[in-house]
């Protein structure tokens, strides 16, 4: 079955020989191509005139709020979704929510993230961790093929097959390699799941301890998070909460296995049989015209080989000390932890926590002694951590990237950049430089 979102083309359906000659193709800043020679055609007349090129799906990433001298090539209009089987062809710029929502009609699911308009391209591209990590493994661990559009325009299809190159760098180096137009994907079966919200009133590090300790040896159909937040908005009511997810409609089972952590003091459990869809959180969208800037974000994000307890002392102290700060966590291992190192270019196969910290750097209420300490606090916290995951890296730092992969793999995806796109058309990403 096909679900053509207003506009879209999977990929491929609307290909034909011969590339359109736009030569008109750079007139605007701003492309919505909705089929794969249109992509083509701006990308030959970018590099024809070298005009920098931004490629926005969801348009979470940093690049996207960035403004650039050059063109925005925006996906949206590539937004369809195929199902055949288990196998799943979605546009290159769809959301995940919608996703979701398409193949729940099939019992299928994929493990994208936890946040529903947040894009296919940039979370696939740079690994993405989701509720079913554990169960599934990344969202990469899931693809089985793509179509791009390179650095010449060409059109060409890759998976584990056909130009392996290309596919692995795919599978975690982000944007660097064309516009992908197609991403395919092995889908799960998934008749339901089961969701459990913990709330935490007090000290969260004896949850915290018994979390990690219950990880060690739970069920890979279970993956937890952690967030400690100060009020934000509806989708991130403020406090310490840890969320669990079972990878099938069973809740006593999840309620059995939560068992340590909802019988410590303070923890108020509930456990429901929701939609897998319904997990998915909607970020609040801006309302009219207005455009909000977030404020500034002092932290960062590192994947843990272990929670140790002087990491959970560090990260509890942190959110403790700044008002204004937040704390996430996600559990990892599992699934995620047997696709072997050398398979794809995410770092880290080894890392059992994904965890994220920070202040917000909020004009008028933070100080330069504020800062400084939010810095030194979190230069502990990064301490011991294995590597940084690009996709929550929310500025571009062109020195962080080498510590987003392992050497090995820093060493390939530059084989692979000088060979797809020797002249860096594609650098509005976490840059691999040749
Ligand atoms: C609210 C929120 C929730 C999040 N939750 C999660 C989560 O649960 N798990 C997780 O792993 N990450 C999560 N992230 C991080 C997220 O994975 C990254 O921000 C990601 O880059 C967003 O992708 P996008 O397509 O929405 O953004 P975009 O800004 O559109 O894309 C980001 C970059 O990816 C590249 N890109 C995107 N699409 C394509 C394409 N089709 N072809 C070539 N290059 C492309 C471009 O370089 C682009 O600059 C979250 C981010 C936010 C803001």
């Amino acid at each position: 079955m096909r679900y053509a979102l207003p506009g879209s083309d999977v990929g491929g359906g609307g290909y034909h020989d011969g590339m359109t000659d736009s030569t008109d193709a750079l007139a605007s800043p701003s492309h919505r191509p909705t089929s794969v020679e249109e992509v083509a055609g701006i990308i030959r007349s970018a590099v024809q005139g070298s005009v920098p090129i931004t490629v926005v799906a969801g348009g979470h990433g940093p690049w996207s709020h960035e403004p650039e001298p050059g063109i925005r090539i925006e996906l949206g209009g590539l937004a369809g979704i195929d199902v055949e089987g288990t196998t799943v062809r979605i546009g290159g710029g769809a959301v995940w929510g919608d996703v979701a929502t398409a193949l729940a009609d099939h019992g299928l699911a994929i493990s994208s993230g936890d946040t529903a308009t947040v894009g296919v391209g940039g979370l696939t591209l740079g690994g993405g961790i989701g509720w079913m990590v554990r169960a599934w493994g990344l969202a990469v661990d899931q693809l089985i093929g793509a179509q791009v559009v390179t650095a010449s325009g060409d059109v060409v299809e890759t998976s584990a097959d056909v130009h392996p190159d290309l596919f692995w760098a795919l599978r975690g180096g982000g944007g660097n390699f064309g516009v992908v137009t197609r991403f395919d994907f092995a889908a799960h079966r998934l008749p339901g799941i089961a969701f459990a919200e913990s709330i935490i009133d007090g000290d969260a590090t004896a949850v915290l301890r018994a979390a990690r300790d219950l990880l060690r040896e739970a069920p890979r159909e279970l993956t937890v998070t952690f967030m400690d937040v100060p009020p934000m908005d509806p989708s991130a009511p403020a406090g310490a909460r840890l969320s669990g997810v079972w990878a099938a409609p069973d809740p006593d089972r999840l309620r059995a296995v939560l068992e340590p952590i909802s019988a410590i003091g303070g923890v108020h459990t509930e456990i429901t049989a929701p939609a897998y869809r319904d997990i998915l959180i909607e970020m609040p969208q801006p309302e009219g015209e207005e455009q909000v800037t977030p404020p500034g974000f002092i932290g960062g994000n590192g994947l843990y080989a272990d929670l140790d307890d002087q990491l959970i002392e560090r990260l509890v102290a942190f959110r403790r000390a700044y008002p204004a700060s937040v704390v996430f966590l996600r559990s990892l291992g599992g699934a995620f932890g047997e696709v072997p190192q050398e398979d794809t270019a995410f770092p880290a196969r080894s890392a059992t926590w994904f965890v994220m910290a920070g202040a917000f750097d909020i004009p008028g209420l933070v100080d330069d002694d504020t800062r400084s300490a939010v810095r030194a606090d979190w230069a502990g916290i990064e301490t011991g951590r294995l590597a940084e995951y690009g996709n929550f890296a929310d500025t571009e730092r062109p020195d962080a990237v080498p510590g987003m992969f392992t050497d090995e793999a820093l060493v390939r995806l530059r084989e692979v950049k000088s060979r797809w796109d020797p002249q860096n058309v594609f650098r509005r990403n976490h840059n691999i430089l040749v």
